[in-house]
């Protein structure tokens, strides 16, 4: 590698300098070497007959020859189609850096957005059948599955044909097996305001190529990014123009992004610019606007407490979002013909299936015996206030709680037969697989203690 670095130096250089020596403005793009791939960008016609002369002074000096079939031009632009260099074969398209450049604009947008989203579609379907809750699946999808797009997102701009065909993929990798969904505006929104911080496809991706364009716009070493603005600019304003609608949308984006911060470096940096974006296009969850005397703050900060698992949290945020099918909902719905429980004839509502329905009564006497374990002096309003909505009003033992809440409701939405016994041995083993991690803290054990969950089997 070192040798061949050494190997080719010389015509990166003398391509460099001969090129530049006849351009009016410094610093343009010239010539760029990775690994063994070469790329030079011709301006002119005079270029084209400059290039041949140091090739052929590079090929007698070195006596290294230019592979022709492996080498392509590619004619940007206007540029005719008819004009090679050494023989060179002329492309429509070539593949650089990972990048595939075309001769229009539009075209390359194009071209790269589907192979990219295609892609992107085809790791998600693949892990599509991988047993993973709501939780990890958010996961997955934010570390593994959208890592593909960024290098793409921060060159080209991402049209909204491509982002609604990436949501969708989301929202159906996201939701499969889910009969009632949550907005995706909800899911983008952060875990202490009733969201799971899924990344937002279009606004990362605007982010990317904002900071890319302000970083080019303010750089005054390089007179040739202003210049391109300057030159394009009313061009992108004007109605007749041939740029991609998405480069527009891109530049309106620029605008609007507040010019005290613009000029600030530390504003320039992606997450600066994604969170603005974001907040721009804040929502409120449907819960919280429907119930807004609770306080929605504790309840999403609670439910996202370290050391609980995440099959847990995924059935409490589905049970505080509302979106489990009792009978209720879906004959609200007009998709039944009773609202009454299939089990025992009550009408079937959440709070029926954590506290009333058959069997499920003695769990949840049984979970109020174990709170009171834990807090000897609470009331009867502590009770609902958290194993029902997870606010739990005790600043003392609130781990052991808040974890108590969450696998209680967890037990008593996902089992069909209710059992006493069964209830605190998914209890026990969790609370076995917490005294096993390394990053145990003492407290957590101590309240885990007070729960006593081996004797506790002759509470009822
Ligand atoms: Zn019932």
């Amino acid at each position: 590698m070192c040798l061949f670095a050494i190997g080719i130096e010389p015509l990166i250089r003398m391509s460099h300098n001969t090129l530049q020596a006849g351009r009016a403005t410094c610093n343009m793009f010239t010539i760029r070497a990775y690994a063994d791939d070469v790329v030079i960008l011709l301006r002119d016609e005079d270029e084209c007959t400059k290039l041949p002369q140091i090739l052929h002074t590079y090929s007698m000096a070195s006596c290294a020859q230019i592979n022709v079939q492996k080498s392509s031009l590619v004619p940007l632009g206007n540029w005719a189609t008819t004009h090679t260099v050494n023989h060179i074969p002329i492309k429509r398209k070539a593949k650089i850096l990972g990048l595939t450049v075309c001769a229009s604009f539009k075209e390359m947008v194009d071209i790269n957005w589907s192979i990219t989203s295609a892609r992107t579609r085809a790791t998600m379907f693949q892990h599509i059948h991988r047993n993973l809750n709501l939780l990890e699946r958010i996961w997955h999808i934010n570390v593994f599955c959208l890592s593909k797009l960024w290098y793409l997102a921060q060159i080209l701009p991402l049209s909204s044909k491509y982002s609604t065909v990436l949501d969708r993929a989301i929202s159906f990798y996201v939701w499969k097996g889910y009969f009632y969904k949550l907005p995706k505006t909800q899911l983008h929104l952060p875990i202490t305001k009733g969201g799971l911080q899924l990344t937002a496809i279009k606004e990362k991706s605007q982010a990317l190529l904002t900071r890319n364009i302000l970083r080019a716009k303010h750089d005054e070493s390089a007179p040739m990014d202003n210049k391109f603005w300057q030159d394009h600019i009313p061009l992108l304003c004007s109605k007749t123009t041939t740029l991609p609608h998405s480069l527009k949308m891109i530049w309106e984006i620029i605008e609007s992004y507040p010019p005290t911060t613009v000029t600030n470096e530390k504003n320039q940096n992606t997450k600066t610019i994604y969170t603005y974006f974001m907040k721009k296009a804040v929502q409120t969850p449907r819960i919280v606007e429907k119930l807004p005397n609770q306080k929605w703050g504790n309840i999403w900060r609670n439910l996202h407490m370290a050391n609980i698992p995440t099959a847990w949290k995924t059935t409490v945020y589905c049970y505080l979002n509302q979106i489990i099918p009792t009978e209720e909902k879906r004959h609200r719905h007009n998709l039944t013909d009773s609202p009454a429980c299939k089990k025992c004839g009550w009408l079937d509502t959440l709070k029926h299936r954590v506290t009333n329905c058959g069997a499920a009564k003695a769990i949840w006497e049984g979970a109020k015996a174990l709170l009171v374990k834990v807090w000897p002096d609470s009331q009867l309003h502590d009770w609902f206030q958290t194993l029902l909505v997870l606010d739990s009003p005790t600043k003392q033992n609130k781990f052991v709680t808040v974890w108590l809440a969450s696998g209680f409701l967890h037990y008593q939405l996902t089992k069909s037969l209710h059992k006493m016994e069964e209830f605190l041995h998914m209890l026990k083993e969790e609370a076995a697989k917490l005294e096993m991690k390394d990053d145990k803290s003492s407290q957590i054990l101590k309240e885990l203690k007070l729960l006593q969950l081996n004797s506790s089997l002759n509470l009822v």
